[in-house]
């Protein structure tokens, strides 16, 4: 039997994690708050109830699907009614009307093209949404070509076509993935210096109070670090629920939707995987009993 985090883990590495997060405030000039965003993607809904009960509110989905079951599931809209949820994950046009849709949405971090943020202006528009749905550009500050998000040299362009096209959205500052190996022995991490780099252009071409830009970057490996050198949004996922397996459905199945009984499982291993968990990345060579050790794992080390 697969052993997950139990909800008391969660509580206790939660509260390990905001403790961690206000200590590396503290190290960081400025009096920004840090958000700290709990990436709850695979994880089942009594864990997020768990991190709700201990006072978390922001919690991250990266693929469409599993935001729109999650945001729409019952139990999470009848006791934790005060859950925003953000949007993490790469987003095709045609999905936007799921995510919009989506009770309790609250961002959507990975605006990547001005033709995405056009076509999440007209989808909130047409909701008739009190207010307007909080935005980031993603920014592939790395360079590599499959990577998604904006590069560096186009952010100025759409963060003005969030501004001055998009009524129903409202900009609220930049977001990267980034190397998440990123060797800090070897000086800070190049995405995070690449992404601040961008937001102090983009506020001094546009005329924005770099204060109230936000910068999201950092998660379970790196939040301290990126903290440290300005961010405003972390997204911690398995520090908090423990480590992820993929249940792949398209490996075994040439028909996905059909079943769900003979899954494989690969590891969470890749930075593609963060958006593209169907992107068949197959791991044929893992043993369940690997996947069990690994499910065990949990990334935290609570000294409580
Ligand atoms: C999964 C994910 C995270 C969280 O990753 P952890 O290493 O588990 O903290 C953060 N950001 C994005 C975009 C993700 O997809």
């Amino acid at each position: 039997m697969k052993r997950m985090m139990s909800e008391s883990e969660v509580l206790k590495s939660l509260r390990n994690v905001l403790s961690r997060v206000s200590q590396a405030m503290e190290k960081r000039p400025g009096n920004q708050v840090t958000r700290l965003v709990a990436v709850s993607k695979t994880k089942p809904v009594p864990l997020i109830q768990q991190a709700y009960s201990g006072g978390q509110r922001h919690f991250g989905e990266n693929y469409v699907q599993e935001l729109e079951e999650k945001g729409h599931d019952a139990t999470l809209l009848e006791q934790c009614a005060e859950i925003k949820w953000h949007f993490i994950g790469h987003l095709q046009r045609n999905k936007v009307n799921k995510v919009t849709a989506t009770p309790n949405l609250y961002m959507v971090e990975t605006v990547d093209s001005a033709k995405l943020a056009t076509a999440l202006n007209k989808s909130w528009e047409k909701l008739q949404q009190e207010n307007k749905l909080n935005v980031m550009v993603q920014v592939n500050t790395s360079g590599e070509e499959q990577k998604h998000g904006v590069p560096p040299s186009e952010v100025e362009s759409v963060v003005d076509h969030v501004k001055t096209k998009c009524p129903a959205l409202k900009f609220n500052g930049l977001m990267t993935i980034g190397a998440f190996d990123h060797d800090l022995t070897q000086g800070p991490n190049p995405d995070f210096i690449k992404l601040k780099e961008c937001h102090t252009s983009v506020c001094s071409s546009l005329g924005l109070n770099p204060e109230e830009v936000e910068i999201s970057m950092g998660m379970s490996n790196d939040f301290e670090h990126a903290i440290e050198l300005g961010s405003t949004n972390v997204r911690v996922g398995s520090t908090i629920f423990g480590a992820r397996t993929y249940v792949n459905k398209a490996t075994n199945n040439p028909t996905p939707e059909t079943s769900t009984t003979t899954p494989s499982i690969t590891n969470d291993s890749t930075n593609e995987q963060l958006n593209d968990r169907n992107d068949t990345k197959t791991n044929t060579s893992q043993s369940i009993d690997n996947i069990a050790e690994t499910l065990q794992t949990v990334h935290v080390k609570d000294k409580e």
